[in-house]
């Protein structure tokens, strides 16, 4: 944020600003919540078939556009240009499976009370929802809100992070056909965040971000009495069980902790392998560490790109020179990269404790802290020992191992064998402190819509269990 308000984006690669965005204030909230009342009437008469090929027509707009988003999203957010093309065909996807999921999920009837009757559930949107993202996926998690909110029948303001704002001002430029104003977008810092949720036309909000931002964003709402979807943080543990090939299970770690150098949600941050093939594990690990390319993101050979900025890199020193302060050892990694920008080498720790905040809070960044166990049973209880459950990840062949770990993680997802593969049709988010709510598949709509009860007797009379208890014609007694 600059002194006159604005927004200055920087290239985390170079450290240089790429350009500066004003920032919305209170009065361009109030026109933008204005506009999206107008615009919830009008997207109310529309038809979800209609609805629906206008989402098939954003998400081939967006594919068509991906090499420039994907370009854009490199250069402010430091994540491998490769990575963000995906980034991009997800976020198609995500508008394709809720541009159909909506037509089916429109309201149920459960049995009515009396035979005649008919009751009716009718699916309803909530109105005006305030989407709040983070900079680690910005197209991806925003479409996550405002594909299903839209769908829903909702209106939309969406707040990109400040350190991401142009891929997401460049995607909604992307999205034509909407009604004027149904998809906004607010830019700034926390304050504009809190004032989109204290804003008293905002019905929802929907937020993805850290645990203490979500703990914030929380109160307000409930002070507010309005729906909270929060999507937090996590701390999640990786289990290697001692019946895997340790070459593949090493590589498939290293992937869960260094993919978009360890700044997604769903990083793997606690890795807990069995004592017969620990050293093997941190052998192989070592050298697939030692073989990524930290560098340019724009770069097709680069593995690594820059951690966001200067605080999220501090972030990750802390962690990792205290771990080494209080007894940890260093096997790769642990410095900084490069001459300019936010880099830090991938690294991997041994002799981590359980007390260490490398083990404790999240550390977004590319770090493997490795801790031997001697069974299943210590390393479940280790992964649940954290005030987080967002995502786990277990490498075994061992179906009855598969079962006990699916069972006994507490975690919004269990990946066995395939780590950090989201799926649009399954619901995603936190259990414990990593959220509240959860986004994509079904459940992923539900939450941007109202269910209304609707009970109806098409016949009118006298129902035999109203006033007057008693018979009528005893003394004493009214009657109606
Ligand atoms: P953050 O909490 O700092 O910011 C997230 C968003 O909230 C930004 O747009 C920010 O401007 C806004 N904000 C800040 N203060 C606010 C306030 N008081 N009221 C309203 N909005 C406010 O998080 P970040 O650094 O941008 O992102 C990294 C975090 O996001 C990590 O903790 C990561 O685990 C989490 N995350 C979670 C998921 C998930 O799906 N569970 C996905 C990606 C990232």
């Amino acid at each position: 944020m600059t002194e006159n308000g604005s927004l200055n984006v920087i290239n985390p690669a170079t450290e240089e600003s790429i350009e500066e965005i004003e920032a919305s204030s209170r009065e361009d909230l109030d026109r933008a919540a204005q506009r999206a009342r107008g615009a919830f009437k009008e997207w109310r008469g529309i038809s979800g078939l209609e609805r629906a090929e206008l989402f098939h027509e954003i998400a081939n707009n967006l594919r068509t556009n991906a090499d420039e988003l994907a370009e854009i999203m490199t250069r402010e957010g430091g994540k491998p240009f490769i990575e963000n093309h995906d980034e991009v065909g997800w976020t198609a996807a995500c508008f394709d499976y809720y541009a159909e999921i909506a037509r089916d999920n429109v309201g149920y009837l459960p049995a009515p009370i009396e035979t005649q009757q008919l009751a009716l559930v009718i699916k309803e949107p909530i109105g005006v929802v305030a989407c709040i993202v983070p900079w680690n996926y910005p197209l991806l998690l925003a479409a996550w809100k405002v594909a299903p909110a839209l769908a829903a029948g909702n209106a939309v303001i969406l707040k990109p992070s400040e350190e991401t704002p142009l891929a997401t001002r460049r995607m909604v430029e992307l999205i034509e056909g909407l009604p004027e104003g149904l998809l906004q977008t607010a830019f700034g810092a926390g304050d504009v965040g809190e004032m989109m949720v204290r804003h008293p036309d905002v019905d929802m909000v929907a937020f993805t971000g850290s645990q203490q931002t979500g703990r914030k964003v929380g109160k307000v709402a409930a002070e507010r009495l309005i729906r909270a979807n929060l999507e937090l943080g996590g701390k999640d543990p990786f289990i290697i069980c001692d019946d895997v090939d340790v070459e593949i299970a090493a590589q498939g770690a290293v992937w869960a902790a260094c993919l978009n150098a360890g700044q997604v949600c769903t990083s793997a941050e606690r890795f807990y392998v069995m004592q017969s093939i620990a050293d093997d594990f941190v052998e192989a690990s070592k050298s697939y560490v030692e073989g990524l390319n930290v560098g340019d993101p724009m770069d097709e050979r680069t593995d690594i790109g820059p951690l966001i900025n200067a605080p999220g890199r501090e972030k990750v020193e802390r962690h990792v020179g205290e771990a080494l302060r209080e007894g940890a050892k260093l096997v790769a990694g642990g410095e900084r990269w490069g001459e300019r920008g936010f880099f830090y080498r991938p690294t991997i720790l041994t002799g981590v404790e359980p007390s260490m905040t490398v083990m404790r809070d999240e550390t977004f960044g590319p770090v493997l802290p490795v801790v031997e166990v001697g069974s299943l049973d210590e390393a479940i209880e280790q992964a649940n020992s954290v005030p987080y459950g967002l995502g786990a990840n277990v490498y075994t062949q061992d179906f009855e191992k598969m079962l006990k770990c699916m069972r006994e993680i507490r975690a919004g997802t269990v990946w066995i064998n395939d780590p950090l593969t989201d799926n649009d049709a399954a619901p995603f988010g936190g259990q414990k402190g990593s959220g509240i709510g959860r986004e994509l598949g079904r459940e992923g709509l539900e939450a941007f819509q109202e269910s209304k009860h609707v009970h109806i007797d098409p016949k009118v009379e006298k129902k035999e269990w109203w006033y007057p208890y008693g018979p009528a014609d005893e003394p004493g007694q009214r009657v109606m």
